[in-house]
């Protein structure tokens, strides 16, 4: 390996991805070898596969050197598995993609090109988003929407994962450990120069998406409450907006009483403010809980995840999990 090259590092976790990642190898292949500019690593992420994930990570690495992989514990989750791979990436930029050939790998060049004009964060930004379903889009248009308009920081709309990150991205990002991750949303919190790149995601190549709409809504709860406190707020103002409306509602009563007499009807109005009363009181206990929740997660200062396998070495886990 000539020392005067750069190294770029690409990023892919996977999960449960046996049938693509012979195609996705074939494609980088193609690419890295057209970069001779520049040295390459790959670096594998299997984020606790059932299926032989793994095993075609091995039998990769044997025909390639430049292949690396980095076996977790278990399944993780995406968001821990791309920490993770940041954890071990040796690069000067380090590019993260998806296994499944969603992001085309077409756009490295474009993407270096970008980087070596001292851009630190080049994303692309998806035109069009083939095979999926209408409520997708939909639901994800608005999500963005209600993120946006909540937190102080930019939130980058219709972007993935995708994206080239410089060195000093990497490690800002790494010194960011909290467990309930949101990476969309940390980088824009980390800043730097960024870059976007529009291009059409394609379907994916094979497989099954690992998203289903619980996941997602998770996914959305913990991007709000990693980003804001908007939500309690929110909760303190309706809550004294109803305590107006009930003290004016306390007056008409009283003077009612008072001019007219007791009036003993009442039982549906009665009902209907009890439920209406209770209902808001509840959901507002369950904002403050996810607060709650989070801050219980993150008290625990648990390691992000823990390692099986670095290449072929058996691997504890140092001291990366600071
Ligand atoms: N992935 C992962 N761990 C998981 C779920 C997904 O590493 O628990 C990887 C998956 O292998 C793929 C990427 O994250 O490379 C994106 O997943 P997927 O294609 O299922 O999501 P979608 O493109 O549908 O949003
Ligand atoms: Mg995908």
């Amino acid at each position: 390996m000539e020392n005067d090259k750069k190294l770029v590092t690409i990023l892919v976790p996977a999960y449960n991805e046996q049938e693509v990642l012979n195609l996705l190898y074939d494609r980088l292949k193609k690419i890295m070898d057209e970069l001779t500019k520049y040295n390459f690593e790959v670096l594998l992420i299997n984020d606790g596969s059932k299926d032989n994930t793994f095993k075609i990570m091995q039998e990769l690495r044997k025909k390639d050197n430049r292949i690396c992989y980095l076996n977790l514990s278990r399944n993780y989750g995406k968001e821990t598995a791309m920490i993770a791979g940041l954890d071990y990436s040796k690069g000067d930029c380090v590019i993260i993609i998806d296994a499944d050939l969603q992001d085309p790998p077409e756009l490295i060049p474009k993407m270096l090109e970008y980087w070596e004009q001292g851009y630190d964060d080049v994303y692309a930004k998806r035109r069009s988003r083939k095979g999926e379903t209408f409520m997708k889009k939909l639901t994800s248009k608005l999500y963005y929407k209600t993120l946006q308009s909540v937190t102080n920081i930019e939130i980058q709309k219709d972007t993935g994962d995708f994206r080239l990150l410089d060195r000093r991205c990497v490690e800002a990002l790494k010194s960011i450990r909290e467990s309930q991750r949101y990476t969309k949303g940390l980088f824009s919190f980390i800043g730097y120069n960024k870059k976007e790149i529009l291009y059409d995601r394609d379907p994916r190549a094979a497989g099954q998406t690992k998203w289903n709409y619980g996941k997602l809504i998770n996914l959305s709860i913990d991007g709000l409450t990693s980003f804001t406190t908007a939500p309690l707020r929110w909760s303190a103002l309706i809550g004294i907006l109803i305590s107006i409306a009930g003290f004016i509602y306390m007056l008409v009563i009283i003077f009612k009483t008072i001019f007219n007499g007791i009036d003993v009807p009442g039982y549906s109005s009665t009902m209907v403010v009890i439920l209406f009363l209770g209902g808001i009181q509840l959901i507002f206990l369950g904002v403050i809980g996810e607060y709650l929740g989070r801050s219980f997660y993150e008290t625990k200062r648990r390691p992000l995840y823990f390692i099986d396998r670095y290449n072929e070495e058996k691997e504890t886990n140092k001291d990366l999990n600071k």
